[in-house]
């Protein structure tokens, strides 16, 4: 059976890969309308069905005495959730926990920034897909584009270091910003990764086939310009860095699409709901929402059942394009 190795301490699925990354999905609500993550009317969960912000705290704790190293908030939108700096503050005490992250859409980093820099919050990655308000408008539905800029400012201001945007390219929507959005980076010293289309969740906006553009396009469009370095940097997901030759910025390519990473893969997400998600792209789950309720205080059913979801980690995923929905779930519930 797949267990922790011996000290107990490390998680270790089948294939010998240790598990040291968590992504949390603290909510599944957003005050955005991305039109690749949600329909344009969502139904959001019932209360009863979200976890607490306590039981999310138990478990960030939980995956933390289990070796878990690193942990990323997520959503939907993160900083839409009440009280969630009360849990960024509690997370960002917990001992053995190297490196707390945080998933936004940035439209309320001008007012969190500085708060979340001093729960503990190190890094922060931030959606943006486009620099034309009209267009920003467009893609997200209702949102803000000088909002999300101001949060930007913020975070640098706050001093958050490898501020990072995430880029969804769509084919004639946004990838003739490809450059720009670079430049903007560049000009910040900040990185973008640039994100393929998932089939996560059914969207009535488009057909994600005709809309697909490959990570080798994007690439292929940059280097009109730049110089992209490889770099041997790797997080263990999908991603793969260059750095932009002469400058402080780099360039990630996220391409779910490929089958390359899984081999490395490191993570696991633990939806809203408490769903512990074993693969971004296989319903192989733990339902850790009802251990948590069924077994109140009892910390080492928890663990165990943590420990024994190792046994049933897929060795990787099954994306097809031309399927339009693969997984059901959206992302803003799965936690992106
Ligand atoms: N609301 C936050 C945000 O937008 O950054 C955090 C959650 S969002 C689900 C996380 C990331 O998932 C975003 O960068 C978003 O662009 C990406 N995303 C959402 N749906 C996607 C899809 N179907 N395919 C690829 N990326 C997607
Ligand atoms: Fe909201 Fe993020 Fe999904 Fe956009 S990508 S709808 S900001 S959860």
């Amino acid at each position: 059976m797949a267990t922790t190795d011996n000290n107990s301490k490390r998680l270790v699925d089948r294939f010998g890969r240790h598990v040291s990354y968590a992504r949390l999905s603290v909510t599944d609500r957003c005050d955005f309308r991305c039109v690749y993550c949600m329909s344009e009317d969502m139904t959001f969960l019932p209360r009863a069905q979200v976890l607490t912000l306590e039981e999310i705290y138990t478990l960030a704790r939980t995956f933390t005495e289990l070796g878990v190293t690193k942990l990323r908030l997520t959503g939907g939108e993160p900083l839409v959730r009440r009280n969630i700096l009360w849990l960024v503050r509690e997370i960002g005490k917990l001992p053995g926990l190297g490196e707390l992250v945080l998933t936004t859409n940035g439209s309320q980093l001008d007012r969190l920034a500085e708060p979340l820099s001093d729960a503990g919050v190190k890094r922060i990655n931030l959606s943006l897909d486009s620099l034309h308000e009209g267009r920003f408008r467009t893609i997200t539905r209702v949102g803000d584009l000088n909002k999300v800029l101001r949060g930007i400012e913020a975070a640098r201001a706050a001093g958050f270091k490898r501020l990072k945007l995430n880029t969804v390219i769509l084919k004639n929507r946004n990838e003739d910003e490809i450059l720009d959005l670079v430049n903007y980076v560049v000009e910040r010293g900040m990185d973008i990764s640039f994100i393929e289309e998932m089939p996560l969740g059914l969207v009535d906006d488009h057909n994600r086939a005709l809309t697909f553009y490959s990570s080798d396009q994007v690439r292929r469009d940059i280097e009109t310009r730049y110089r992209l370095v490889p770099t041997t940097e790797t997080t263990g997901g999908p991603a793969r860095y260059f750095q932009v030759a002469d400058t402080d910025s780099r360039v990630g390519f996220i391409s779910p699409h490929s089958h390359n990473f899984c081999e490395s893969c490191n993570r696991v997400r633990v939806t809203v709901q408490g769903n512990l998600l074993l693969c971004l792209g296989q319903e192989h789950s733990v339902d850790l929402r009802h251990v948590l309720r069924a077994n109140p205080g009892d910390d080492a059913r928890l663990r165990q059942a943590i420990i024994d979801s190792m046994a049933i980690k897929p060795e990787g995923h099954d994306f097809d394009l031309n399927r339009q929905v693969v997984i059901m779930r959206h992302m803003s519930v799965t936690g992106g």
